[in-house]
C-alpha cells in the first residue's frame, strides 16, 4: 500500500503529536525518547517499543510534568489533580499505542467494520485503561508517592455518559472487545456537549429533577482533536435536474470534526479507535453582520451548528424535536461514511470500487443510523459517479442493521415532509428504492395488500395524510445482514415485526445475543471475585476466555470454596452498604438479602411491580408478631434507574419508590427487616459498585418486550441470582445456569398477545387490589399523584394494565417466596451463586463480537507485530 507523504490513515497525524511530546519529557526520561523518536520514521518495531512498559519513576516524572505544564501544578493537591496528571501521562501511552496500531493496519490492510451508534456508554476511562495496559503497578505506586489511593484518584474522573442504557453500553462493551480480539473496528459516534442528564431526586418529596450533564468543562483527557479530519455536511436546499441527473443544492452547510478516543484492547498491543463528530460551523462568524450592529445574526451560524452536536437525545422522549434529531442522526452517519470512503480512495484509488466490501463492513446500531441506507448510495453515485445500480450493489453488500426493540414506538418513522425539508435528495433516493422494491415485489407475485404492508413508504396509522418513511424498513430492504439481540428477540423479529421481509429473504436474518465486556464487568468492577477465581482455576486466562468458568461448576458444593465465595460477597456488600451509608446515613443489616433492580424506569421493566411487592412485604411484616418477624428474611431493596423527563408515569414510579423508602425506612417495627432505596443518578460506574454487592438482581419485563437485556447479563458473572420472567437473554442465562437455579415467574410470551386481546383469563388477586387501594389511601402520600400510576395498572378503562403486572402478580409473590426459602438455606444459595457465575461464559461480548466477525462482518483478526 503506498501513500503520499503527509497522508495518513484516517488521518492519525503522526508528526502533530511528536513536535508536541519530545520536548516535554523530563531529563530523567530521555531513556524513553528513542522508542517516541521512532514514530517519527514509522516502522513496525515502533509499535512493540513504544507500548512497551516503563520503569515507576518514570511514571510519577510523567505524571508530574503533565500536571506541571498542562494545569501549572506543581504538586497534586487533590484526588482530582493526580487524576488530571495520571490521565493526561496515560494518554500519551494510548496515542502511542493507536499510532502503532494503526500504522500497522495501514500497511496489513485488513478488512475493517464501522460500528455506527448514535450512543456509546463509555463511563469511566482510567481505570479501564491502567489495567488493559497493564500499568496497574505502576500508577498504584506512583500515585501512592504522591500521596494517593489509585481508587480514590479514578473517582475523581466522570463518567463519560453518551447514551441512554443498554444500546450505548453494548457499543461500549463491543468497542473493548474488538480491540481485545485484535479486529480492525472503529466506533463512529456524535460528541454530545451534554450527554445523559443527571438524575437529582429530592430526598423529602421524592421527585425526580433533571440537570444537565456539563461532562467537558474540566476537559477530556481521553479524547484527541484532529483539526485536520473533517468533511463537510448539508442541510436542506433542493434538487435540481441537470443533463439527466439530480444535483442537491443545500441551503446549510457544517463541518463534522473528528475527535479520536483511543480504545485499548486488553493484554494486546492492538489500540482502536472510538471516533466522535463535533458540529462546527463553516464560517465561525458574520464580520459583516457584526459591523452592522447585528450581533445575534453575527454568531448564529456557530449558533446552528453548536445545536447539532449539543444534546443526547433521551430515547424514550416525544417526538419533539425531529428535526433536529433527525439532523444529528443524518450528520454522524454522512460524516463517518465520507471519512471511510476518503480513507478507502487513499488506500486504493476511485477505479476498485468493487473493493469495497472486501474492506468495509458497517454495523447499524438500531435504526438511528440507518440514514446510512440512503446516504451510502448517495455517496457512491452523486460524489463518486458510480452507476446507481453499482450504488446500489455496494451499499446492500457493505451495510447491516441490528434490531434492538420491538416496542413500535422506538421504531423510527420520519415525516415525509420533514425530510423533504431537510435531506431532499435523500429522499429522492429513499423514493426509488421504494418503488424498485414495490416493483420487484410485484414481480415475485406478491399480492397488493403484502406489497402496501412491506412499503418503506407508508401513510401514517393515526394520520393518513401524513407520509412516512419507515427506517427500520429501509434497513431490513438495504441490508446485508439483520439481526435480533437474544435468542428469543430474534424470533419475534422474524416471526412478528418483519415477518413479511422474513419470508421474502430468510437468510438476512441472524440472531446474535449479546454479551458484555468481562474486563469492566467482572475482572476490574470486581478485583475480589476475581481474585477468587483465578486462584481456583490456577491462572487468569478466563478473563479473555469467559467459557473457561464453567471449570468453577465443579467446586460448587465444596464447603471451603463456598466459604472463600461468601467472604468475597461479604466484602462487596459491606462496601455496597458504604454507598448507602455515604448517601442516605443508614447502616443496613448485612445480613439480609441484597436485592437489585438498575435499569432505565420503563413500564414495561415493571419496576412497579417490584415495588408493590415490597408494599405487600411490608403489610405482612407489619402484621406479624415479634416473634413472626424472627423467622422473615430481612431484605435490602435497591433501585437505580433514569426516567425520561418527558415520561409521566415513569417519574410517578420514581416518586412512589422514594415515598415507599422513605415510610418503610423510618418504620421502627419493620426497619431492620426492610428498606428501600434509590440510588439517584445510575450510571456505568454506579452499576459497577452495585452489582458485585448484590445477592438477588430482578429482570421482571412483560415477556416478549425486552429484547435482550445486558445488566443482567453483568449480574450473572458476580454471581447475583435471577428473579425473573421468561424474556430476552435471561432465557439463556437461565439455560446455561441451569434453568432450576433460576427464579421464573410470570405469562410467556406466546400467551401475551392472547391475553391482551380478549383480556380474558386474566389473573386476580385481592392482594393486588389491596395494595392499589392502600396506595390510592395515601399510605406514602399524595395519593393524587399517585392516582395516574395505580390507574394505568389498575382502572380496565384507562391504563388497560397493557404489561400485565396484575395478571403476573401471585406468581411473582410464588417466586418470592422460593427467595426466601432459598436464602435461609446459605450453602444452597452460594452454591447457585457459584453455578450462575460459572454459566457466565457465553455471555462475554467476547463471544458475540466473534460471532458477528464470522457471520456478519467477514473478518479476520490482524494483531500489530
Ligand atoms: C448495563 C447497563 C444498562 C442496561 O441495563 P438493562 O437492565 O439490561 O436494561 C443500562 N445502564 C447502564 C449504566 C448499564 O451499565
Amino acid at each position: 500500500m503506498q501513500l503520499p507523504a503527509g497522508k495518513t490513515l484516517g488521518g492519525l497525524n503522526r508528526g502533530a503529536n511528536l513536535n508536541r511530546a519530545a520536548p516535554l519529557r523530563p531529563a530523567s526520561m530521555r531513556s524513553r525518547a528513542a522508542p517516541v523518536l521512532a514514530m517519527a520514521k514509522p516502522s513496525i518495531n515502533a509499535a512493540a517499543t513504544a507500548a512497551a512498559p516503563p520503569t515507576a519513576a518514570s511514571e510519577t516524572d510523567l505524571i508530574l510534568k503533565k500536571l506541571r505544564y498542562d494545569f501549572g501544578k506543581l504538586t497534586p493537591e487533590t484526588p482530582r489533580d493526580a487524576y488530571n496528571g495520571a490521565a493526561f501521562a496515560l494518554r500519551e501511552r494510548l496515542i502511542d499505542q493507536m499510532e502503532a496500531t494503526h500504522e500497522y493496519w495501514r500497511k496489513a490492510d485488513p478488512k475493517f467494520t464501522y460500528y455506527l451508534s448514535a450512543e456509546f456508554l463509555m463511563g469511566r476511562s482510567m481505570m479501564n485503561t491502567v489495567l488493559n495496559l497493564g500499568l496497574q503497578g505502576e500508577y498504584a505506586k506512583a500515585l501512592n508517592e504522591m500521596g494517593f489511593k489509585m481508587e480514590q484518584v479514578a473517582e475523581a474522573e466522570r463518567d463519560a455518559a453518551l447514551g441512554n442504557g443498554g444500546l450505548g453500553r453494548l457499543a461500549a462493551c463491543f468497542l473493548d472487545s474488538m480491540a481485545t480480539l485484535d479486529l480492525p473496528g472503529w466506533g463512529y459516534g456524535i460528541r454530545y456537549k451534554y450527554g445523559m442528564f443527571k438524575q437529582l431526586v429530592d430526598r423529602s418529596t421524592g421527585y425526580q429533577n433533571e440537570v444537565p450533564d456539563i461532562w467537558l468543562t474540566d476537559g477530556n483527557p481521553w479524547e484527541v482533536k484532529r483539526n485536520d479530519v473533517r468533511h463537510k455536511v448539508c442541510f436542506g436546499g433542493k434538487v435540481e435536474k441537470k443533463d439527466g441527473k439530480s444535483v442537491w443544492i443545500p441551503a446549510e452547510e457544517v463541518w463534522a470534526v473528528a475527535y479520536d478516543n483511543p480504545v485499548p484492547g486488553f493484554r494486546t498491543p492492538t489500540c482502536a479507535n472510538l471516533r466522535l463528530w463535533d458540529a462546527q460551523p463553516l464560517e465561525e462568524f458574520d464580520l459583516g453582520a457584526f459591523n452592522a450592529g447585528e450581533y445575534d445574526k453575527a454568531m448564529l451560524a456557530r449558533e446552528r451548528a453548536d445545536a447539532i452536536s449539543a444534546v443526547l437525545y433521551p430515547n424514550d422522549a416525544t417526538p419533539e424535536g425531529k428535526e433536529l434529531r433527525l439532523k444529528q442522526q443524518y450528520f454522524f452517519v454522512t460524516a463517518a461514511l465520507q471519512d471511510v470512503l476518503a480513507r478507502f480512495k487513499a488506500m486504493h484509488g476511485t477505479s476498485n470500487w468493487d473493493l469495497l466490501p472486501e474492506k468495509a463492513s458497517f454495523q447499524l446500531n438500531d435504526t438511528h443510523p440507518t440514514m446510512a441506507m440512503a446516504e451510502l448510495t448517495r455517496l457512491l453515485v452523486d460524489v463518486e459517479g458510480l452507476s446507481w445500480e453499482q450504488g446500489v450493489k455496494l451499499t446492500s453488500q457493505c451495510l447491516n442493521y441490528t434490531n434492538h426493540t420491538v416496542m413500535p414506538e422506538a421504531l423510527e418513522k420520519w415525516p415525509v415532509k420533514v425530510l423533504a425539508k431537510m435531506l431532499p435528495r435523500n429522499l429522492e433516493i429513499i423514493e426509488i428504492i421504494d418503488e424498485g422494491w414495490q416493483k420487484w415485489l410485484k414481480e415475485q407475485g406478491k399480492s397488493d395488500e403484502e406489497i402496501k404492508r412491506m412499503a418503506i413508504i407508508h401513510p401514517n396509522q393515526w394520520n393518513p395524510d401524513e407520509m412516512l418513511v419507515n427506517m427500520a424498513y429501509l434497513a431490513v430492504v438495504c441490508a446485508n445482514r439483520i439481526n435480533g439481540v437474544a435468542a428469543i428477540h430474534s424470533e419475534i423479529v422474524k416471526d412478528e415485526l418483519f415477518n413479511d421481509f422474513y419470508k421474502v429473504f430468510p437468510s438476512k436474518f441472524q440472531n446474535k445475543t449479546n454479551g458484555v465486556t468481562p474486563r469492566r464487568w467482572l475482572n476490574f468492577c470486581n478485583p475480589e471475585l476475581s481474585a477468587l477465581i483465578t486462584e481456583k482455576l490456577g491462572s487468569d486466562n478466563w478473563v479473555n476466555n469467559l467459557e473457561e468458568l464453567t471449570k468453577l461448576r465443579a467446586f460448587a458444593t465444596d464447603k471451603g470454596f463456598q466459604e472463600k465465595w461468601q467472604q468475597v460477597k461479604r466484602q462487596k456488600k459491606i462496601q455496597l452498604a458504604g454507598l448507602i451509608k455515604q448517601m442516605f446515613g443508614d447502616d443496613v443489616n448485612l445480613d439480609s438479602l441484597f436485592d437489585v433492580q438498575i435499569k432505565r424506569i420503563h413500564e414495561y421493566k415493571r419496576q412497579h411491580l417490584n415495588v408493590f411487592s415490597i408494599i405487600h412485604r411490608y403489610k405482612e411484616l407489619k402484621a406479624m408478631s415479634p416473634e413472626q418477624r424472627k423467622q422473615a428474611v430481612p431484605r435490602v431493596c435497591i433501585f437505580g434507574g433514569k426516567a425520561a423527563s418527558s415520561y409521566d408515569i415513569a417519574k410517578r414510579i420514581v416518586r412512589l419508590i422514594n415515598q415507599v423508602g422513605n415510610k418503610l425506612n423510618s418504620d421502627p417495627d419493620t426497619k431492620d427487616l426492610l428498606r428501600v432505596y434509590f440510588i439517584p443518578d445510575y450510571n456505568v460506574s454506579l452499576a459497577e459498585k452495585m452489582i458485585p454487592g448484590a445477592e438477588l438482581s430482578q429482570h421482571i419485563s412483560t415477556a416478549g418486550t425486552e429484547a435482550s437485556g445486558t445488566s443482567n447479563m453483568k449480574f450473572q458473572m458476580n454471581g447475583s441470582l435471577i428473579l425473573g420472567t421468561w424474556d430476552g437473554a435471561t432465557i439463556e442465562i437461565a439455560e446455561e445456569t441451569g434453568v432450576d437455579e433460576v427464579f421464573i415467574f410470570g405469562v410467556r410470551a406466546h400467551q401475551i398477545h392472547e391475553l391482551r386481546k380478549t383480556r380474558k383469563d386474566l389473573k386476580t388477586d385481592p392482594r393486588w387490589d389491596a395494595i392499589m387501594e392502600d396506595i390510592k389511601g395515601g399510605m406514602f402520600g399524595d395519593a393524587e399523584y399517585f392516582k395516574p400510576l395505580v390507574d394505568s395498572v389498575h382502572d380496565m378503562n384507562i391504563g388497560n394494565d397493557w404489561f400485565l403486572l396484575a395478571n403476573d402478580f401471585a406468581d411473582y409473590m410464588r417466586a418470592q417466596g422460593e427467595v426466601d426459602a432459598v436464602y435461609k438455606d446459605q450453602s444452597e444459595w452460594t452454591r447457585r451463586s457459584i453455578m450462575y457465575t460459572a454459566g457466565s461464559g457465553k455471555f462475554s461480548s467476547d463471544r458475540t463480537v466473534r460471532e458477528y466477525a464470522e457471520d456478519v462482518w467477514n473478518m479476520k483478526p490482524c494483531r500489530p507485530q
